[in-house]
């Protein structure tokens, strides 16, 4: 039986208490956890609409709504896995780099404890720094990524670290093994048809929003299971899904999942050995009746239950 339960909103009503995600317990450190969620407050990384530095205590405040029982894959997460809220990385506002470090050092931290890091950037370059944690403990592993954008571009002025990059640097460092790579629901204006040479270039499967419509969520599903064959790491930005289903965020495309089609896909991860996670871009500004902020948190919830009903719904 897990001491690590969420608050019970029938004792304790859900808008009460200082907001911790999904209600669970805060802990210092990810030492006799499962799952560690970590916030990551930094967008020093955007290039349009800032805002994702304030979506872990968004994420944290509409969390509260989560329940603790998935009745379509018939698992109490919290019951088979150790999970609290260990608090924000401190990164420093001003500085990129400086803030990988720390982000590397904080999620390296995570798995050291043999816990699995659950990021709540945060902008999407955040994903740099936890690869490199992630590919130090486990080599090069496969991922399944949710986005509008590849996030392969090679620069932005001059910079090489920014939310249009990740992807790349990390190919490039040898974090991925980019046959393992599946992106879901890229769409939208690029800059010139050479934009996605680096992807296919390394064999990069990509599954266009296009295809998430004409193709169905099914065949999506059976796309995704190229990143079998070792550790799984799963990054999601929020930007996959439409704007109209998630307007708060940094670098809307019309065109995109919906709210149904991205739970159904995010539930078809089952039975991949996903080692880590995050979830991203979310901007509460630009955030109306906080639609975005409750779509991160369920997609956090549907990721946790995702990896308890990988391990049989059994605590171990
Ligand atoms: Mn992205
Ligand atoms: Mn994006």
């Amino acid at each position: 039986m897990s001491t690590h339960r969420p608050a019970d909103s029938l004792q304790s009503p859900r808008f009460a208490q200082p907001a911790t995600f999904m209600r669970l317990p805060h802990h210092r450190g990810a030492a006799g956890l499962d799952v560690a969620i970590l916030g990551i407050p930094f967008d020093g990384g955007v290039s349009y609409r800032p805002g994702p530095r304030f979506a872990p205590r968004a994420v944290r405040e509409h969390s509260s709504l989560i329940r603790p029982y998935h009745p379509v894959l018939r698992v109490s997460p919290f019951e088979v896995l150790k999970v609290a809220d260990v608090g924000d990385v401190d990164v420093n506002p001003m500085n990129i780099e400086d803030t990988f470090g720390r982000v590397e050092a904080a999620v390296g931290a995570v798995l050291e404890a043999a816990a699995i890091p659950a990021c709540v950037g945060g902008d999407h370059s955040l994903s740099l720094p936890i690869l490199r944690a992630v590919a130090r403990r486990h080599g090069p592993v496969g991922m399944v990524h949710f986005d509008a954008h590849q996030d392969m571009w090679e620069q932005y002025f001059g910079n090489r670290y920014f939310h249009g990059t990740p992807f790349r640097r990390a190919v490039e460092e040898g974090l991925l093994d980019p046959r393992r790579v599946v992106q879901v629901g890229i769409r939208g204006p690029v800059y010139a048809e050479g934009d996605f040479e680096f992807g296919q270039r390394h064999g990069v499967r990509v599954v266009r929003a296009e295809d998430v419509a004409e193709r169905g969520v099914p065949w999506v599903r059976e796309q995704m299971q190229v990143a079998r064959g070792g550790p799984v790491y799963v990054s999601f930005d929020v930007d996959s899904l439409d704007p109209a289903f998630a307007p708060g965020t940094g670098t809307p495309e019309v065109g995109g999942l919906t709210s149904r089609e991205a739970l159904a896909l995010v539930r078809g991860l089952v039975g991949l050995p996903i080692v880590g996670f995050d979830v991203v871009e979310v901007s509460p500004p630009y955030d109306p009746a906080h639609i975005t902020a409750l779509l991160a948190a369920n997609v956090l919830f549907e990721l946790v239950a995702v990896i308890a009903a990988g391990r049989g719904g059994q605590p171990r």
